[in-house]
């Protein structure tokens, strides 16, 4: 039997697991930019500290497919104080937040917020997260091994859904153990830059089944619109399909099969 003409119309569907479309980069054109993210069905923007959450809470009303996080990132959690968990709790009420992020480690030299405290931040917004059953997203900078001891010692672990390592560029190894413990990996622009290698050849390596997409704009933006070296050249969620076509190449699989595949990802683990 003929396949019928709609089988044959080939469907595309992609989610930008994290995006900043809350980002001022954004205010002059948000509207243009989601529009033109054509097939980006589903997008999640992360708020990074409690001055965010507002915004983050409006966008994610303003257009459909668009979730939140909530989470206080490892950059901003000097001040930090136990009432903030209900904070957050409150925060993480909102009909359109799907996990709690972005949240982690971030063991840069110029990160003023002391090791020790952002891991009990980190804890304490893990736990949150087990209590409300949201996944969570992971920020790391240098502190992988920390990070994945600090989920595996969380009530989170064991979970289905744990959650996803955020813009992902390290070994095998840390993958490795990173899905062992059932996490998602999530990959960026570095997958699209064929010239770095390092990110390419790790993703060949690595399943489908355990990897998601992001743009992280408006940051960062991929092959062939990162611009000059040391200008700020403006990242949006219409390019995750760039990040798509790469891993698509390198598993030499179509491009509607890839993003089949993390689509179903992530739908899987955020329940969007
Ligand atoms: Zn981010």
């Amino acid at each position: 039997m003929a396949p019928r003409r709609r089988d044959m119309v080939s469907f595309m569907y992609l989610v930008d697991t994290h995006c900043h479309l809350n980002s001022k980069f954004f205010d002059v054109d948000r509207d243009d930019v989601v529009a033109r993210a054509v097939g980006v069905t589903r997008m999640i923007v992360p708020a990074i500290d409690f001055r965010n959450i507002p915004k983050v809470h409006a966008i994610t009303e303003q257009y459909g497919g668009v979730y939140g996080a909530v989470g206080i990132y490892p950059r901003y959690c000097a001040d930090w104080e136990t009432s903030n968990v209900d904070r957050l709790r409150q925060a993480a009420q909102h009909e359109h937040v799907v996990t709690i992020g972005e949240i982690g480690l971030d063991y840069s030299w110029n990160n003023k917020c002391p090791r020790e405290t952002q891991q009990a931040v980190f804890s304490e917004q893990l736990k949150l997260a087990a209590e409300l059953n949201l996944p969570v997203i992971i920020h790391n900078f240098q502190s992988y091994a920390d990070c994945l001891q600090l989920v595996a010692a969380s009530p989170l672990a064991g979970n289905d859904r744990i959650g996803v390592l955020h813009h992902f560029t390290s070994d095998y190894e840390t993958a490795q153990r990173a899905m062992d413990l059932g996490l998602y990996l999530s990959f960026a622009a570095p997958v699209t830059y064929m010239n770095a290698k390092k990110v390419p050849t790790l993703v060949a390596e690595l399943p489908l089944s355990r990897i998601v997409v992001e743009t992280d704009a408006p940051n960062m933006p991929p092959h062939p619109y990162r611009g000059a070296q040391g200008k700020f050249s403006r990242n949006e969620p219409a390019y995750v399909r760039l990040i798509a076509q790469s891993i698509s190449s390198i598993h030499r699989k179509s491009l509607e099969e890839t993003a089949k595949i993390t689509t179903e990802n992530a739908v899987r683990l955020f329940r969007l």
